[in-house]
């Protein structure tokens, strides 16, 4: 125990900490609390604690209020064990005061006088009753005249009038002299006409300026304060509640009223995040917000902060922080004043859920006086507030948010009756309305295409942009609201809109920081390589032979990281063969250590099959013969040549549709035109049919492979057609395939591949493969979420077990090698244009066509000044004569000079093979590293 310090001066600051439900349920996060209380009292400062009820206890009071009588005895019994339960494990032998509020809860639920609205009968529950009244305290008597709203505004404070006695009791017992305040002495509620009984009862605002006598008052009564959440009173001395989630505004209101040097709200969560982190375990932490932002993404959704308690610290400029109980040291999230930022980004992505729009229609009504204002006093009428609107000439749409409105279906029915008078009315509900939160929101309208197509997918009901320019709301049906939050964080990150590679203002990971896949976070090899590739660097070569010597720009590949992920991909049990996608990287090494490894090919031109002819001999390889509209001449290249169908296992001479030895590639066709035109070439052979399954899926328009307006694989309507002609010409047809396109992170994607593929099987017979394609993404961006093998895995697994009879294969060639790969580059030039700085280098899109191509994401680093603070604002250029020679835009880099080096990341798949001779340059050379 602590020895009593030093009385504090006056004027001392004041800091209010506010601990949530989770935070203040078990003994080890009130030692916690102790130990935080403590340690800003010993700064010098004076400590108001406020406290939730013990986390589920509001929900259960809520419960006690309507529940059926005859179980109210017993949810009341099971209040009361709960508190004895946590005062026993705190070792409070005596804690009179809770059992106070026991006693006072119990003469709530059951009185003895006649109640009235929601309160049960008298007589009711008389021996809990008396087991707790009458051996407690004496009660103040209950007013008998309270409504049902206000009865159950009485009944809900009690979570946090036990928890706030509890905690007074645990502190003062632990060594820090605390003192128990009611907070229904400092907040007054406001009289606001508009609002109704409810709203005014159970929802209340409190007005918070700056008190100095009420600061002073406090400060002559003692140090350390510990309040309730959640909770005011109003003009007649009566209880009221602050909303669901009030207890942050509690302590934002009080910190307000003492000026405090900063409200710290403590929780389950290490801050704010770019997304709900339950939801998105890839979102990011957002390490600074200003006010306007933060009461944005709490607005419309994120839970973490209640809609109201920002402004009250935004009117008196008190700081919030936001920290996590269970990890204290975690940085968290300050939100305050903010300096305005150079590059504008989506913030976050919300989700409410419970919205419910009313549409109402009649004809020319914008012509007509006084429409919308007949309209919205209904809405004022029933107390009702409205939040986003969607107008047409015929048409106006509002939504109605539940998070302001104590909505239930009464107040909706009541209210479409009276519209029904004015106009036509159609109300839709249950919907979801998505929000994307960022400042300058319209000058990121360009980089959102991805994100309107997954929308356009579904069925949107209102698109409203707020005029404060923060942010673009979309309502859907709830229904769809699963899973779309990972999607649009990917997509947004992809898309450069959530400007993830910020490091200023994004943090790290939830994953990353709580996460047991904290592997994205693992630094990559080619930092610990930095001597090496800068050496690389300045080891002059010719790659073009004539002569002219350079260093750069110049691929790097570390076989170990390659061998990793093949072996990774190895242990998937549900997956019996791994094909590597040599057009991902062709390189003789790597080739070679993914034969050693004992993966098969996957080749798509005659140069392919080619290039792993040496290790297949070497290894046994199997290859994979997959091209797309190839000329006749390369399947008979691949197969003519060197045709050597195994004889049958009876010995017999090897008839139509006998097994192909195993060094000959199992050539893919994927349409009728070969079987109906040049059907002698696959006479008697086996192959695999590539069929498309009428949807992509990708990082980008151009690498989804699917759909009629992609050309890769055999249309379903066109299946009977080219099972007759391979019948006709004894073709037989052993595997089936789809690739729906590259860049998945979602690992149930290849099971629903599956599933698909195995129908189609079924129908075929013969078919003994089913090759699910590749497109194992690899995250990006910083902090975006990996790949789950195991998730793939045990998806897959739940197929397989229904179809066992096929082999499964994946035939992956990004996920193998991009992290493998690097490109070094050296600054060649840099100019400043307006307020854009460029940064020029060696290496353009000759060498690297990905971001002009795909508007790929590569990471850039500088690394001559590897770790320096990245404080310039630069587009990354190359020397090529298009536009669109941009390696990363408004990338974040230490201030750079002619010379440096530079590293492109993630350059290890379709880097190099797609790198061209463009403007003449000669192309990059490659190294390997072991
Ligand atoms: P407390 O009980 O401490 O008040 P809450 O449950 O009210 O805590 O709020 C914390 C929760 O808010 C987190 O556990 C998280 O699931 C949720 N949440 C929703 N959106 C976000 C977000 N954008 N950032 C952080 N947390 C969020
Ligand atoms: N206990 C209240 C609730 O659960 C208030 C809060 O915890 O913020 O809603
Ligand atoms: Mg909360």
């Amino acid at each position: 125990m602590t020895a009593s310090p030093s009385l504090l001066a006056p004027d001392a600051p004041w800091v209010v900490l506010k601990f949530g439900g989770t935070s203040v349920a078990t003994v080890e996060r009130w030692h916690t609390i102790r130990r935080l209380a403590a340690a800003r009292r010993e700064q010098g400062m004076r400590v108001l604690v406020v406290v939730s009820a013990v986390s589920g206890v509001t929900d259960a009071l809520k419960a006690l209020c309507t529940c059926a009588s005859e179980a109210r005895e017993g949810a009341l019994a099971s209040l009361v064990a709960r508190h004895r339960e946590l005062a026993a494990q705190m070792q409070l032998d005596r804690a009179d005061e809770m059992e106070r509020w026991l006693a006072s809860l119990a003469a709530l639920i059951f009185p003895l006088s006649p109640g009235e609205g929601g309160e049960p009968a008298p007589g009711e529950g008389a021996g809990i009753r008396q087991s707790l009244v009458d051996s407690g305290p004496p009660l103040k008597p209950t007013s008998r005249r309270e409504s049902a709203y206000s009865w159950q505004a009485a009944v809900q404070a009690h979570g946090e009038l036990l928890s706030s006695a509890l905690g007074a009791a645990f502190l003062t017992a632990n060594g820090l002299a605390t003192r128990w305040l009611d907070a229904r002495e400092a907040l007054l509620a406001r009289d606001l006409p508009f609002l109704n009984e409810r709203a005014r009862r159970l929802s209340a605002q409190v007005q918070a300026d700056p008190d100095p006598a009420f600061a002073a008052a406090l400060a002559a009564r003692g140090e350390v304060f510990i309040t309730q959440g959640f909770i005011a009173r109003d003009a007649a001395g009566d209880t009221v509640l602050l909303g669901r989630g009030g207890s942050d505004t509690s302590a934002a209101y009080l910190g307000a009223l003492l000026r405090a040097t900063r409200v710290e709200i403590w929780t389950d969560v290490a801050g704010m995040f770019t997304a709900d982190p339950r939801e998105v375990p890839g979102a990011r932490l957002l390490q600074h917000l200003d006010y306007e932002e933060a009461q944005e993404i709490a607005t419309t959704g994120a839970k973490v902060l209640h809609p109201r308690c920002l402004s009250p610290c935004r009117r008196a400029r008190v700081p919030l922080w936001i920290k996590d109980t269970r990890f204290p040291e975690l940085a968290g999230t300050v939100i305050g004043l903010q300096p305005a930022e150079a590059v504008p980004s989506v913030k976050a992505i919300s989700s409410r859920r419970g919205i419910t729009l009313v549409s109402m229609e009649t004809s020319g009504m914008w012509q007509q006086v006084g429409f919308l204002a007949d309209v919205f006093a209904l809405f004022k009428q029933h107390g009702l507030s409205v939040d986003l609107i969607g107008s047409a000439e015929t048409n106006v749409t509002v939504s109605l948010d539940p998070g302001e409105n104590l909505l239930d279906s009464d107040v909706v029915a009541a209210l479409a009756t009276d519209l029904a008078r004015v106009c036509r009315v159609k109300v839709i509900a249950p919907c979801a309305a998505v929000t994307l939160v960022g400042r300058g929101m319209r000058s990121m309208l360009h980089r959102l295409s991805g994100v309107l197509a997954e929308f356009g997918r579904e069925r949107v009901h209102l698109i409203s942009q707020s005029s404060n320019n923060l942010n673009l709301t979309f309502v859907i049906d709830e229904g769809i609201l699963d899973g779309l939050a990972p999607r649009l964080h990917e997509l947004l990150i992809r898309a450069g809109a959530l400007r993830t590679d910020d490091a200023g203002l994004f943090g790290p990971s939830w994953q990353a920081l709580y996460g047991a896949g904290a592997a994205g976070a693992r630094a990559p090899w080619w930092k610990a390589e930095r001597a090496r590739l800068l050496e690389l660097a300045e080891n002059l070569h010719s790659p073009s032979g004539r002569g002219e010597k350079r260093a750069t720009p110049r691929y790097v590949y570390h076989l170990p990281t390659i061998r990793e992920r093949a072996r990774a991909l190895r242990a998937l049990w549900s997956v019996d063969r791994v094909y590597y996608a040599v057009k991902a990287n062709p390189h003789p090494a790597i080739l070679a250590a993914l034969a050693e490894e004992g993966l098969g090919f996957e080749c798509v031109s005659p140069g392919e099959l080619a290039a792993v002819e040496a290790v297949r001999a070497a290894h046994g390889s199997p290859r994979l013969f997959t091209p797309n509209f190839a000329p006749r001449a390369d399947y008979e290249a691949a197969l003519l040549d060197r045709a050597t169908p195994v004889p049958e296992a009876d010995g017999s001479a090897p008839g139509p549709g006998s097994r192909v030895a195993s060094a000959e590639p199992l050539p893919t066709l994927d349409a009728l035109h070969p079987l109906h035109h040049w059907p002698e070439v696959f006479e008697g052979r086996e192959v695999m049919l590539r069929v498309d399954l009428d949807r992509g899926v990708g990082h980008h328009d151009k690498v989804r492979t699917g759909g009629a307006a992609s050309k890769f694989g055999l249309p379903m309507e066109q299946l009977d057609a080219f099972l007759g002609l391979a019948r006709e010409h004894h073709v037989r047809i052993v595997g089936l395939h789809a690739h729906l396109g590259s860049g998945v992170l979602d690992a149930s994607h290849w099971a629903q591949v599956c599933g698909q593929l195995a129908g189609i099987a079924d129908r075929i017979g013969s078919v003994r493969y089913l090759d699910l394609g590749g497109g194992l993404g690899v995250p990006s961006h910083p902090g975006e979420a990996e790949l789950d093998l195991a998730a793939l895995d045990a998806a897959l697994g739940e197929v397989r077990r229904t179809c066992p009879q096929y082999e499964l294969w994946l035939e992956p060639g990004r996920w193998l090698v991009a992290d493998a790969g690097v490109l070094l580059a050296r600054v060649t030039q840099l100019k400043r244009k307006g307020a854009l700085h460029y940064l020029g280098c060696d290496a353009g899109m000759h060498a690297l066509i990905r971001p002009a191509l795909y508007d790929a994401w590569h990471p850039i680093e500088n690394l001559s000044r590897l770790g320096a603070p990245a404080d310039t604002l630069y587009q990354v250029v190359g020397p090529i004569c298009e536009s669109g020679d941009v390696l990363g835009a408004d990338r974040h880099l230490p201030e750079s000079r002619e010379g440096d080096v530079l590293v492109i990341a993630q350059a290890g798949a379709y880097g190099e093979s797609m790198a061209s001779h463009y403007n003449l340059r000669p192309l990059a050379e490659s190294v390997v590293i072991e």
